[in-house]
């Protein structure tokens, strides 16, 4: 008997729902509780219609840790899986600390008054989930999250050292809008116009937004003009391997988009400053949100697929080798079942994946671990059955640019 809450009904919550419920012998009992509760029934409902499975709903200000002890304290899960937004992460921890309940997320925390997301705050609270006997598994989305699993697994079966780990991650689909994010606005635009950063020789290099671009070939789509970034699980990654030298991370952008977001930028709606308007305090980018096609919508119409992976290179028995891993997802599969899109599917998939390892006793212990420290090989064959199989690719060209 496993009881599980999920906070958060955005396009990621739909889809941890969907697939908890599609796995009904471990997940016995789901609760999905959000701010707004019309989206956790609504939901529910769809899950009801479409899998005969019924979760129950509730209303949670997460921001408020008295709430998250209330809801906790009412339902009694085991695990929460925290997919509402990077902001709530801590208030959802001290709240677990205070029930003793388990802890998952996608998405590291960020203060909300500062575009700023590293692990720091959370790898903090390492000690007090021991001491309490209780685990906290972060970042277990695609990337981050299964990303972290295809190195652990390259690690693991491929290689004696890795020296160079490329992050590719490409949105091949077409929504047929003229601007919209694949996941919450706000936060996807607040890590894209942030400089960027990659691991090189056992420091960070620090590079403009968009500095850096390769036109890289990823699998059934073609070449894609794909631009370097910070991604929060290089910082995770760099540390579980540090026989990496580099490690980078690159997602593709089209033109129109990057148009759309200089305009954004340049006009001021990207900032997270308050500014007054008509008498109250508002913050542009978080209005920008509100007139943007909600992420959760998009799915109906969203053809071709994404591709994300890992590109390796380093040693094995004294040979240099490389090896590529990767999923393809396409979005019109992911609508057919969930009614939600493919970046919020290859995120609600691992999340369930992750939840389903630890309630089954695959992946345990206890403190703050990232998904690269568990056994990779049982999440692999999980996930795959889930919706998100990988292929690999062995000793062939990278196609990466080494600056070295
Ligand atoms: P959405 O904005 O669509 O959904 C967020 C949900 O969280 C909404 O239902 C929202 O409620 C709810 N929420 C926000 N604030 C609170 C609060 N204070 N208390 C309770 N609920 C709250 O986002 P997505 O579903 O697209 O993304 C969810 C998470 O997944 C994000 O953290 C995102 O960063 C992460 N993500 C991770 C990826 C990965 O690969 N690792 C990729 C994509 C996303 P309301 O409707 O009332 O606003």
């Amino acid at each position: 008997m496993s009881k599980i809450v999920i906070i958060g009904a955005g396009g990621v919550g739909r889809v941890t729902a969907y697939k908890c419920a599609e796995n009904a012998d471990v997940f016995t009992e789901i609760v999905l509780a959000s701010r707004t509760k019309s989206k956790c029934e609504s939901i529910a409902a769809d899950i009801k219609e479409d899998l005969g499975v019924t979760i129950k709903t509730d209303q949670v200000d997460a921001d408020h840790v008295d709430q998250i002890v209330a809801l906790f304290k009412k339902h009694q899960p085991k695990l929460v899986i925290n997919v509402a937004l990077p902001y709530q992460d801590l208030a959802i921890m001290d709240a677990c600390l205070l029930t003793g309940v388990n802890y998952l997320d996608t998405a590291n925390y960020e203060p909300i008054d500062e575009a700023k997301f590293e692990y720091s705050w959370q790898w903090a609270y390492k000690e007090r989930f021991e001491k309490a006997g209780l685990l906290a598994i972060l970042g277990c989305g695609f990337d981050p999250g299964v990303t972290g699993v295809y190195t652990a697994y390259a690690a693991k079966h491929y290689f004696d050292e890795m020296h160079y780990l490329d992050i590719v991650d490409c949105n091949g689909g077409d929504h047929g809008k003229a601007f919209a994010t694949n996941f919450n606005p706000e936060i996807n635009i607040r890590e894209i116009t942030q400089n960027g950063r990659y691991w090189k020789n056992g420091q960070w290099v620090e590079t403009k937004p968009f500095e850096f671009r390769q036109d890289l070939k990823y699998p059934n789509i073609g070449e894609r003009a794909s631009y370097l970034l910070f991604h929060e699980e290089l910082e995770s990654i760099v540390k579980n391997f540090p026989t990496l030298k580099q490690a980078r991370f690159w997602m593709t952008f089209g033109q129109e988009y990057l148009t759309h977001l200089r305009v954004i930028q340049n006009i001021g709606m990207a900032s997270i400053e308050p500014v007054m308007y008509e008498g109250r305090e508002i913050v542009p980018l978080q209005f920008l949100k509100a007139v943007l096609p909600d992420p959760g919508s998009l799915g109906e119409n969203y053809e071709g697929e994404t591709s994300i992976g890992c590109r390796i290179r380093g040693i094995k028995d004294g040979k240099e080798v490389t090896y590529y891993i990767y999923n393809n997802c396409p979005h019109q599969q992911a609508y057919n079942e969930t009614r939600a899109q493919g970046v919020s599917y290859t995120t609600g998939v691992p999340a369930m994946t992750g939840a389903y390892m630890f309630l089954t006793g695959e992946w345990g212990g206890t403190g703050v671990k990232n998904t690269e420290e568990f056994n990779p090989d049982p999440f692999l064959k999980k996930v795959a059955e889930a919706g998100l199989p990988w292929h690999e690719v062995h000793n062939q060209d990278l196609e990466m640019k080494y600056y070295d």
